[in-house]
């Protein structure tokens, strides 16, 4: 077999999101998987949505996610440019080559005719296309129309009759009718820009590309680009289209289901681990009974004879899980990396988030964790009367990581919970201090009991300071949860802290027990 060479060819149009990187990183797999060539082209065709913007996302998204390419993009390579704006003699050229062989035509319909073609197609409710007009041009005419200097387009002579045939690596053999293919295409427009279709097809031939494995609303396009290859006189790749990605509804995967474009999905905290892994499954099945796999590990199990014909459906609360799978294994010095930005609510966390999702924003930044970072890159405590040094901070977020690490599902998710040690708490109210099966009386007693049990903290290891508060709590006759619960609102303000033993060595003795004190004092 020859070398494998895979591409993915975005369009710089729009941010990167799920379904892109789904192509991107299958092609990346099967590339690897094969010790073949993975290619990264522009298709950067269309000017008028083209944004610089666009391709800076691209690069970053690739570089986040860690899918790295063999050519093209920034990189170069044999077959470049890889741009497709740095190619447009190339396909005019070929573009051409097509009107000599009589496999194409010079149109010179304006766009007035087209919009009364158009407006009768639709009284009529006839099928929209371009009715071949030109196709029948006499060489005279066209001369004519030539010389006198008359813009036109160049457009594909499809097959009137007939079909196309072509067999897809997932769905098998698919046949069309030609005249069900869009009527005489557009290859060369008359700005002499080729159209996505030629552009398309004479990158891939010339780049060698051995498969072509893209979204399955390409389908509808690859009779044409099978029509295309055949007038060239060029072999056709092979096509494998991707299974569709829905909601959870069975729609096809949009906004309306929550985020889909990367930058969102690092602005709400996911690792690139987790959004690999959980993509890589996304229409594609590896071992059996095994969940967790890196990308390397990925790379060596996929197969296109694993791809499933069966929509994919995208289950956030999956990815959820797989998430916190991914943030558990970091290191301290890691997750402290991958959480700071949240924390002091800089990088990620400034990515533009859908409003219209249903999902709430995360809270983080400074506001909500009380930690800001500072213009020497380093965090500082926001409220002065904390006396923190940035070293302070820094050691005190380092203590924290892995107290928190357990409890995180989203990065995000950092900053309310190590706010605890940034700010003195507002005291709780009596209604949160006070645990639902025991009175303020009871409560009072815990808090008292709890000073002697903040004290011992310090001199017990963990297992010691666990059965020390089970012990209090049964001579108290109460729940340990009730026995807890109080300590906790008390000393770090919120029912969703850190786990308590730790935050409150964390905190400090004087701190906690300042804190346990005020709180004793509102009962
Ligand atoms: N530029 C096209 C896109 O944006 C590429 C389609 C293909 O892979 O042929 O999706």
């Amino acid at each position: 077999m020859s070398e494998v060479r895979v591409r993915y060819a975005p369009s710089p149009t729009g941010m990167q999101h799920i379904g892109g990187v789904r192509t991107a990183l299958f092609n990346y797999l099967f590339a690897r998987s094969q010790n073949g060539k993975f290619i990264l082209r522009l298709e950067d065709t269309d000017r008028t949505r083209y944004d610089e913007k666009y391709v800076q996302n691209l690069y970053d998204t690739m570089a986040w996610l860690g899918i790295d390419w063999d050519e093209g993009g920034s990189k170069g390579g044999e077959y470049g440019p890889y741009v497709q704006s740095e190619r447009f003699e190339l396909y005019k050229k070929y573009a051409y080559e097509l009107v000599e062989k009589g496999e194409a035509y010079y149109c010179f319909c304006d766009a007035e005719r087209l919009d009364r073609i158009r407006k009768i197609q639709t009284e009529n409710k006839m099928a929209p296309g371009y009715d071949r007009n030109c196709r029948h041009l006499t060489p005279e005419e066209v001369k004519a129309n030539l010389d006198a200097g008359k813009p036109y387009v160049i457009r594909l002579k499809v097959p009137m009759e007939g079909e196309t045939k072509f067999s897809d690596h997932l769905l098998g053999d698919i046949v069309w009718k030609n005249e069900d293919i869009s009527p005489d295409p557009v290859l060369l427009k008359s700005d002499g820009f080729p159209t996505y279709h030629l552009a398309n097809i004479v990158d891939d031939h010339f780049m060698k590309i051995s498969h072509v494995m893209r979204a399955q609303e390409w389908i509808p396009s690859t009779p044409l680009h099978v029509q295309m290859y055949r007038a060239f006189g060029w072999e056709h790749p092979e096509f494998c289209h991707l299974p569709m990605v829905n909601g959870s509804d069975g729609k096809k995967l949009s906004k309306r289901h929550g985020s889909t474009s990367l930058n969102e999905f690092r602005a709400r905290g996911y690792l690139p681990q987790a959004i690999v892994n959980y993509v890589a499954m996304l229409g594609c099945s590896y071992e059996e009974g095994k969940e967790f796999y890196t990308m390397e590990e990925l790379a060596k199990a996929f197969k296109l004879e694993h791809l499933n014909k069966a929509p994919a459906v995208f289950d956030y609360k999956k990815l959820e899980y797989f998430n916190a799978n991914y943030i558990r294994q970091l290191s301290t010095e890691e997750l402290y990396k991958w959480t700071l930005p949240f924390i002091t609510g800089t990088g990620d966390a400034t990515l533009e988030i859908n409003p219209e999702n249903p999902q709430p924003k995360p809270n983080v930044g400074p506001e909500f964790s009380g930690v800001a970072l500072g213009e020497d890159g380093k965090p500082y405590c926001v409220d002065k009367s904390m006396n923190m040094s940035s070293e302070d901070v820094e050691k005190t977020l380092m203590g924290l990581m892995p107290l928190i690490q357990e409890r995180l599902k989203f990065l995000t998710e950092a900053a309310e919970m190590v706010h605890f040690m940034f700010t003195e708490p507002a005291v709780p109210p009596v209604e949160q201090l006070v645990p639902k099966k025991i009175d303020a009386a009871k409560t009072k007693e815990v808090l008292e009991a709890a000073k002697d049990f903040v004290h011992q903290c310090f001199s017990l290891d963990h297992e010691g300071a666990e059965a020390l508060a089970k012990s209090k709590a049964e001579a108290l006759g109460i729940k340990l949860g009730d026995f807890m619960m109080p300590i906790r609102m008390a000393v770090t303000g919120s029912r969703v802290s850190p786990p308590l033993i730790g935050s409150i060595l964390v905190l400090g003795e004087e701190k906690s027990l300042a804190r346990i004190e005020k709180a004793i004092a509102t009962l």
